[in-house]
């Protein structure tokens, strides 16, 4: 019944290989089209920072679905290929190559592109950004035993690279413009222990400074900062956040603020085309606002929900946001995105790099932050879902069993 309609997917990475999955698992027999600009296969970023960037993987592992896997389901990329505009006049695409491709119905999953540093020298070899497996790559061929390795940005990102790059035998400064790491995700508190637990594993942490510019004669060889003070770096790596890819949907006359807006259902003001992951801006009924989500997570259910829109099976996307870090031996979660928060309350032990941070509001949690305690973060999710009333006092007793909070 479908077999005559296409289905194109800008983006061929997690949320809109998702998609495409979708549209096969809900039974869809039409054309499904999932075009990239990047050379592979739908991969995951996670390991960019971490296992890729260590080399304890191949390329290969971190895709997805295999060829095999997504020639099975039916699903064809047109990779190496970016799409330049859409015209929702003829409903096509066009490629820079110039090609046009005519689509019933259109998923917009272009994610989000790493923010530059406007200063100069950042374009010196030596200076890289963290997005793409390219860059993953081309960071690990410039390492070695020894190397001095400059982190601009404190923030996840910055903090994972830090780790790995020390685990991979570099000297890491990090350098960050704030007054604490993660300033814009976590307490003071937690900044705090960030900053202490790096330091002891070696990480040199520079707070409230930014870089002046980058000098070297064809090849980085300093960082300057405002101070003067000059820092002797043969690589660099920023990390101070992305931009959503969202211009194309811009230009296409879709709304857009802070990522191409959606409703709950990855629908955009075009009834033919829906948006997915780290490119939209959408509503979290459980929040009670509007978000716009970098995580794993987020790409792969809103994926989903995405592609069942296209065949108007949609369902409420509606999920407490929840994200994970990996650095150095901490495994650190968070749930919610709390805001306007009361009070924090910190269960466990922070010296023993085992605890869990809760934020409390109106006497329910808010949202957590747990540092190798994954269990009392599931069971906080499900007292945030279930509204469940609980203390500080409670929170913080060690006696208390956090499964017990439930029964209430
Ligand atoms: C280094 C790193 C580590 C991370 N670690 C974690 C983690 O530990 N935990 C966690 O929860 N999340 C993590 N994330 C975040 C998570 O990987 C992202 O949220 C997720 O990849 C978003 O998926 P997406 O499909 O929405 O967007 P993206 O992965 O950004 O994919 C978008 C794709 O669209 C392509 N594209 C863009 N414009 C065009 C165009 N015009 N034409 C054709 N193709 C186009 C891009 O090249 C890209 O391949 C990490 C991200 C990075 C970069």
């Amino acid at each position: 019944m479908n077999e005559d309609r296409t289905f194109l997917i800008i983006g061929a990475s997690q949320a809109g290989g998702w998609v495409a999955q979708t549209l096969r698992h809900e039974g869809f027999e039409g054309k499904v089209i999932l075009i990239g600009e990047e050379p592979y296969l739908p991969y995951e970023r996670p390991p960019l920072s971490k296992a890729a960037l260590l080399g304890e993987v191949t390329v290969d592992s971190t895709y997805f679905w295999s060829q095999e896997t997504l020639d099975e389901a039916n699903i064809e990329t047109q990779l190496n290929t970016r799409v330049i505009a859409i015209d929702r006049n003829v409903k096509e695409i066009v490629t820079e190559g110039g090609t046009r491709m005519g689509y019933d119905k259109l998923a917009i999953t272009t994610g989000a592109r790493v923010r530059e540093l406007p200063v100069e020298g950042a374009d010196l070899p030596g200076v890289f950004y963290l997005r793409t497996m390219e860059n993953t790559l081309a960071i690990r061929d410039a390492v070695k035993d020894g190397t001095t390795a400059m982190i601009v940005g404190g923030g996840w990102i910055g903090l994972e690279c830090a780790a790995t790059l020390t685990k991979l035998g570099c000297n890491a400064i990090v350098i960050e413009s704030a007054d604490r790491l993660c300033g814009r995700a976590v307490t003071p508190e937690i900044s705090d222990w960030m900053l202490e637990f790096h330091t002891s594993h070696g990480v040199d942490v520079r707070l409230g400074t930014g870089i002046e510019k980058f000098q070297g004669a064809g090849q980085l060889e300093r960082a300057v900062l405002p101070s003067g003070d000059t820092i002797e770096c043969s690589v660099a790596v920023v990390g101070i956040g992305v931009i959503p890819n969202a211009e194309l949907a811009r230009d296409a006359g879709l709304e857009v603020d802070n990522g191409i807006v959606v409703d709950d259902r990855a629908c955009t003001s075009d009834s033919d085309i829906v948006a997915a992951g780290d490119v939209t801006n959408h509503p979290n009924a459980l929040l009670g606002r509007r978000i716009r989500l970098e995580s794993y997570e987020n790409a792969q259910n809103q994926g989903i929900i995405a592609g069942k829109a296209m065949l108007n099976k949609a369902e409420a996307y509606s999920e407490l946001p929840w994200f994970w870090s990996d650095q150095f031996d901490a495994n650190l979660q968070m749930i919610g995105l709390p805001k306007d928060w009361e009070e924090t309350v910190t269960r466990g032990d922070k010296d023993s790099n085992e605890f869990v941070t809760f934020y409390l509001k109106d006497g329910v949690i808010d949202g957590a932050i747990s540092v190798n305690n994954p269990r009392d973060l599931r069971i906080a999710k499900r007292l945030m879902l279930g509204k469940k009333q609980v203390t500080a006092a409670e929170l913080i007793n060690p006696e208390t069993k956090m499964q017990g909070l439930l029964k209430r």
